[in-house]
Order: structure tokens, then sequence, then C-alpha cells
């Protein structure tokens, strides 16, 4: 269980399924978000509910420049988006 755990935050791969991080960034990515306090308050909420777990991910995200909420949305999906599938909610409609 450790052993793994090490093995995930310290490798590429998220501890939890590429489709559990979408829904993440997803939520970290949704209209008004309330203003970042510095913690993973919102990621931890994601997490919580989902019954994923939030040692590990807090980890990985961290390990991928994410301190934060909003280090998340800028860095880890800056690393991450593409190489998972995600895209950001478009901004222009009419595109
Ligand atoms: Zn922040």
């Amino acid at each position: 269980m450790f052993k793994w755990f090490r093995r995930q935050i310290s490798s590429d791969e998220p501890p939890i399924s590429r489709e559990a991080v979408r829904g993440l960034f997803d939520w970290l990515d949704r209209p008004n978000p309330p203003p970042c306090d510095h913690s993973h308050r919102l990621t931890t909420e994601y997490l919580r509910d989902r019954a994923l777990p939030t040692e590990p991910t807090l980890g990985w995200l961290k390990a991928n420049g994410g301190y934060c909420d909003c280090e998340v949305m800028f860095n880890v999906t800056d690393k991450w988006g593409e190489r998972i599938g995600w895209e950001p909610a478009n901004e222009d409609e009419d595109a």
C-alpha cells in the first residue's frame, strides 16, 4: 500500500483515474468559482464527495505544481490537461 503510494506520487500517473482527474479539473474550472484561499479546499471537497484517496491525490497534485486549488488549475492542467484528454470549457461559444 505505501509502496504503491510512494511510487504514485513520484511517478507520472495520477493515483486516481484519468476520468476522475478530468472531473476534478472541470470542478475547479466551473464558472464563478470561489476565490482560492491557498489551500486544497475545493480539491479536497471533490475527492471526499467521491470517496477518492485524498492524500495521495494531493501529493500527486503538489508534485505537479498544484500547491493550492488555483495552482492546480494553472500548473496541473497545463501539464496534464492534454495528456488525459481534458479541455477547458470553451469560453467563446460562437467558435
Ligand atoms: Zn491558490
